[in-house]
């Protein structure tokens, strides 16, 4: 089979066709490596945290992957997006969520290959920028976004982010170019070279259970996290919130059902790695019992109380609110 532009389509998609031809998951258990139960580079143990610092959390859809990549159950999970509010500075964007060619179309809006493996839903007026407006964050006052990978369910309405740079991981636009386009809408090519900026993690340090990882800004409120299980180019944040840390582990840890497994099921590029991430995580939570973690597509335990944690509209973090199937 030929795409558009005469190119076969990625090798990956033709695996994943296969599977869903031979119509049964296997389970792909890994148990990774022992990680040192220690914070590297964290003085006495405490991680830092920002006066003032802020994060708000919205949904902006739904998604639903097969149970030939996932196994069963495969429920709907949320495709979250987040801001970042840090005192006296412009707003950081982390995943833009889906865009809203998904509220028109649903995976209609998707190329047919990447249809049988993805249901995904989303509303009108329910993007991010949309919701930002509505919240008082204009999207013209974000300088950065951070794009964790290159998927649609993440990187949706980075149109909306006009202004900003773009921060994303290592070969991040070679991969969304070679790899992703014309199985996904494209929302990431009109962003101009002077405006995107890969992650070097190979510059990376190690800090708390993480190998390598990036200060943004060299404060510490945003540390970047060198994923590259799921995808290559892969990132989470650790964050100094006024209240305590929260780790955004965007797809280095897809949801809580994933990490309290060794299974990292097919929706892995490198699963030795993803093995490797999930464990560092899972010692990240051992050793700072305190901190918050948000995985990709998981919104259950946002909490609620903190006054530095903003829940938009927490009932659209529930799979009822969105148009989806019953089956
Ligand atoms: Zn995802």
């Amino acid at each position: 089979m030929m795409r558009r532009d005469g190119r076969r389509p990625p090798a990956v998609f033709a695996l994943l066709l296969m599977a869903a031809v031979a119509g049964c998951y296997r389970p792909d258990e890994r148990a990774g490596p022992r990680i040192a139960p220690q914070l590297v580079a964290v003085e006495n143990g405490r991680l830092p945290a920002v006066a003032g610092m802020k994060l708000h959390v919205f949904n902006t859809g739904m998604n639903r992957v097969s149970s030939l990549l996932v196994g069963s159950p495969a429920p709907w999970r949320p495709a979250p997006a987040f801001v970042i509010e840090r005192p006296g500075r412009e707003l950081v964007v982390f995943d833009c969520g889906v865009g809203t060619e998904i509220a028109r179309e649903s995976e209609g809006a998707l190329n047919p290959l990447t249809r049988l493996l993805f249901k995904t839903r989303s509303l009108p007026g329910k993007d991010l920028p949309a919701q930002m407006r509505e919240a008082g964050l204009p999207p013209e006052r974000v300088s950065h976004v951070i794009l964790s990978h290159q998927h649609f369910d993440h990187v949706g309405s980075a149109e909306g982010f006009a202004s900003a740079s773009f921060i994303a991981g290592p070969q991040a636009r070679e991969s969304s170019r070679s790899r992703i386009n014309g199985f996904e809408p494209a929302h990431t090519d009109w962003i101009s070279d002077a405006a995107w900026f890969e992650v070097d993690f190979s510059k990376g340090e190690p800090y708390a259970t993480f190998d390598r990882t990036i200060d943004l800004f060299g404060d510490r409120s945003v540390v970047l996290i060198k994923g590259g299980g799921h995808t290559p180019d892969g990132l989470g944040a650790l964050l100094a919130l006024a209240n305590g840390p929260v780790l955004l582990a965007a797809d280095l840890a897809v949801h809580f059902d994933w990490l309290r497994g060794d299974d990292v099921q097919r929706i892995v590029s490198d699963g030795d790695r993803a093995a490797e991430v999930r464990n560092r995580i899972r010692e990240f939570m051992r050793l700072v019992p305190a901190a918050v973690v948000m995985p990709g597509h998981d919104l259950s335990q946002v909490p609620a109380g903190r006054d530095d944690i903003v829940r938009h509209h927490p009932e659209l973090f529930l799979p009822q609110a969105w148009p989806i199937d019953s089956e």
